[in-house]
C-alpha cells in the first residue's frame, strides 16, 4: 500500500478535523482551557500544512516545497512546546526550547540546502523531530514532583512516538540505500511511518484533552477550597467582630442573612420570603419604628442608612445593634437592594452607661472632698479661738471657780481638743488626693521611720514588732508611712488586756503583685464588722474603752487605692487580726 499525495492531503484534512472536534468537545465543558486548546489546533494545523507542502514535492520546486515545509514544522513545534511548557508550569524551560529550536531550524535549513539527496533529508528532519519529541517526553515527565496521570500519558506517548521517529531515522539511514529493496517494502514502510505519525498526533490530542481536564477539574477544586476557606474566614471575622451582614430586596421583602447575623439575633435559618416577619418579632417593639424609617429612606431616597435598634435575646436580656446599610443595583439595574451590615454594640453601650455613672461619681467624689476640706479648714479657725479662750479662761480663774464651773471647763477643753483631732483627721483625709509624685523607696526604711514617732505608745504597752524583708517600690512614701503608723498604732491600741502585743510585718510576691501584711495578736474584729471598719468615722469598739476618730482605716483605704491597690482584713475575734494591702504602682 503506497500513500499518494492525494491521501496524504486527506490525512491531513482528516487531521484537522479530528483537533477541531477535540476544541468543540473542550469548549462544552471545559471552558477554560480553549485558549489552550486553540493554541494547540493552531499548532496542529501548522504540522499538517508543514506535511501538505512537503507532500507538493513535485508540484512546487522541491527546494521551496521542503524548506517551507521545514520551516512551518518546526514553527508548528515550537509552538507545541510553548503550549506544554504552559500546561506543566514549567514556563522557564521554554526559553531554551525556543534557542534549540532556532538553532536546529537554521542548521537544518542549512543541511537541507546542501544536502541533495531526499533520503538524507528525510533523516535529517526524522531526527530533529525525534529530539524534540524527546524533550517534550523529557518536560512532561521529568521532575522529582507528584504529576497527573495525564502528563504521564501524554509524555509517554511523546517517548512512544520519538520511539518511532528514531526507528524511521534509523530506517531511512540503514535499509533505504538497499538497492534491492522492494518498491513493496518501501512503500509499506513509509505508510507505516506515516500513520503511526498521525496516530500518534491523534494521541497526543488526547493526552492534551486529559491535561486540560485535570487542569480544569484541579483549578475548579483549588477554587472551591478557597472560597470554602474565605468563607470560613468571614464567618470566623464576623464571630470576633461581631458583626453581621445582610441584603434586603426592597421590591420583594426577601431578607438573606450571613451566619453571624443569625447568631446575633439567636435565630434559626430562615427561607429568605419569611425571614423579614419573622426578626421583626425579635426587634424591641419601641425600636420597630426606626427600622421601618431606615427601610422607607433606603426604599425612596436609594440613600445609604445608618440605624440602631434593640434585639431582645431568649433569656429575656437586651442587645443593642448598629446596623449601616447602602442602596444598591439589583439584577434588573433598579436601585431596589440594601445592603449592610449589623453590629453588636452592646458592650460598648453598658461601657456608654457605667463610664457615664463612673463620671458622675467622680465629680460628687470631688465635690465631696473639697467640701470635707474647706469644711474642716473653715471649722479648724473658730474652733482654734474657743480652744484658746477656754485655756485662757481656765489659766485666769485657777482657783477662783466652784469646783463645778471647774468641771465644766475641763470638759468643754477636752470636747474642743477632740473636735480638734476629728478634723485634723478630716484633713488629712481630704489632702490625701493632693498627691505628687511616685518615688521608688525602700519600704523598710519608711517602715522603721515610723518607729521613732510611736516610740513612747510602744514603750507604754511594751509592744514587740518584728519587721521582716520589705521590697523597694515605686509609692508616695509620705502617705506610705502614713498608712504603716496607722495600722501599727490600730496593732497597738486594740490589744488584749493582759497580753504584750505582738506585731508581724511581711510582704510577698503574689500573683505579681506585692502584698503586705500587719498582723497582731489583738482583740480581733467580728466577721460583720470587716467590711464596715474602713468607713469614715466607722468605729466597733468602745471609744471609752478605746481612744480614736474613726478615721484611721478609712485613710489606710484612701491610701492603698492611691497606689492602685487593695487592703482587707481577716481576723479571729480574741486572737488577733491581721491587716492585707496590695501595692499595685510601678
Ligand atoms: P480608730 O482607730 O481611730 O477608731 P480606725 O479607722 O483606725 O479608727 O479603725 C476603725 C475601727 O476598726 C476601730 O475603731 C476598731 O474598732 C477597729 N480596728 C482597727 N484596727 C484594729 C485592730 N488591729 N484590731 C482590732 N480592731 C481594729
Amino acid at each position: 500500500m503506497y500513500i499518494d499525495t492525494k491521501t496524504v492531503v486527506i490525512i491531513n484534512i482528516f487531521s484537522a478535523g479530528l483537533f477541531g472536534i477535540a476544541l468543540l468537545a473542550v469548549s462544552q465543558g471545559y471552558l477554560k482551557q480553549i485558549r489552550g486548546i486553540f493554541s494547540w489546533a493552531g499548532a496542529s494545523l501548522l504540522h499538517s500544512l508543514a506535511w501538505i507542502l512537503y507532500s507538493l514535492r513535485g508540484v512546487v520546486p522541491d527546494v521551496i516545497s521542503i524548506l517551507l515545509a521545514l520551516a512551518i514544522m518546526l514553527l508548528s513545534l515550537a509552538y507545541y512546546y510553548k503550549i506544554i511548557a504552559d500546561f506543566t508550569g514549567k514556563i522557564k524551560r521554554t526559553n531554551w526550547v525556543y534557542y534549540l529550536i532556532a538553532a536546529s531550524v537554521l542548521g537544518l535549513a542549512y543541511f537541507l540546502w546542501i544536502v541533495p539527496n531526499t533520503a538524507a533529508r528525510i533523516v535529517i528532519i526524522s531526527a530533529s523531530s525525534t529530539i524534540l519529541m524527546y524533550a517534550g517526553a523529557y518536560v512532561l515527565l521529568s521532575g522529582r514532583e507528584r504529576r497527573p496521570t495525564s502528563h504521564i500519558f501524554t509524555g509517554l506517548v511523546f517517548l512512544a512516538a520519538g520511539s518511532i521517529l528514531m526507528f524511521r531515522t534509523g530506517y531511512h539511514l540503514f535499509f533505504d540505500t538497499d538497492p534491492n529493496q522492494t518498491v513493496f517494502v518501501q512503500s509499506t514502510m513509509q505508510s507505516v511511518t506515516f500513520l503511526t505519525s498521525y496516530l500518534t498526533a491523534a494521541i497526543v490530542t488526547f493526552g492534551f484533552l486529559l491535561m486540560g481536564y485535570d487542569r480544569y477539574i484541579t483549578q475548579h477544586e483549588e477554587a472551591e477550597g478557597r472560597i470554602i476557606q474565605s468563607e470560613k474566614w468571614l464567618n470566623e471575622a464576623q464571630k470576633l467582630a461581631k458583626v453581621g451582614s445582610w441584603e434586603f430586596d426592597l421590591d420583594t421583602n426577601e431578607l438573606t442573612w450571613s451566619k453571624e447575623q443569625y447568631h446575633i439575633f439567636e435565630m434559626e435559618e430562615t427561607p429568605a420570603d419569611k425571614l423579614f416577619e419573622m426578626c421583626r418579632t425579635k426587634i424591641h417593639p419601641d425600636d420597630i419604628a426606626a427600622m421601618d424609617k431606615a427601610i422607607r429612606i433606603g426604599k425612596e431616597k436609594g440613600e445609604g442608612v445608618v440605624y440602631q435598634h434593640r434585639v431582645i435575646c431568649k433569656d429575656g436580656s437586651i442587645k443593642h445593634l448598629l446596623g449601616i446599610g447602602e442602596t444598591v443595583k439589583g439584577a434588573d439595574g433598579n436601585k431596589n437592594i440594601l445592603r449592610g451590615t449589623v453590629q453588636d454594640i452592646t458592650e460598648q453601650k453598658n461601657a456608654e452607661e457605667t463610664n457615664r455613672k463612673f463620671a458622675i461619681l467622680e465629680s460628687k467624689s470631688k465635690e465631696m472632698e473639697q467640701f470635707a476640706y474647706i469644711a474642716s479648714h473653715d471649722l479648724r479657725e473658730p474652733l482654734l479661738t474657743i480652744k484658746n479662750y477656754v485655756e485662757l479662761l481656765t489659766e485666769e480663774s485657777a482657783g477662783k471657780l466652784e469646783a463645778d464651773s471647774e468641771e465644766y471647763l475641763t470638759r468643754i477643753s477636752r470636747a474642743a481638743n477632740w473636735m480638734d483631732e476629728l478634723i485634723k483627721g478630716l484633713l488629712d483625709y481630704s489632702r490625701l488626693s493632693k498627691i505628687k509624685e511616685l518615688q521608688k523607696a525602700d519600704c523598710n526604711e519608711i517602715v522603721r521611720e515610723v518607729l521613732p514617732d510611736i516610740h513612747s505608745l510602744i514603750e507604754t504597752n511594751r509592744a514587740k514588732i518584728s519587721i521582716m524583708h520589705l521590697p523597694t517600690l515605686a509609692i508616695y512614701p509620705l502617705e506610705f508611712k502614713q498608712l504603716f503608723q496607722n495600722l501599727l498604732v490600730n496593732a497597738i491600741k486594740f490589744r488584749k488586756k493582759e497580753t504584750i502585743p505582738e506585731i508581724r510585718i511581711s510582704a510577698e510576691k503574689l500573683k505579681g503583685a506585692w502584698t503586705f501584711k500587719v498582723s497582731d495578736n489583738g482583740i480581733g474584729i467580728e466577721e460583720t464588722d470587716k467590711e464596715k471598719i474602713f468607713g469614715l468615722f466607722q468605729r466597733v469598739h468602745n471609744r471609752n474603752e478605746y481612744t480614736g476618730s474613726g478615721i484611721g482605716l478609712a485613710y489606710c483605704k484612701k491610701n492603698v487605692e492611691l497606689h492602685h491597690g487593695n487592703i482587707w482584713v481577716e481576723s479571729v475575734p480574741g486572737k488577733g487580726s491581721t491587716f492585707y494591702f496590695t501595692i499595685l504602682t510601678v
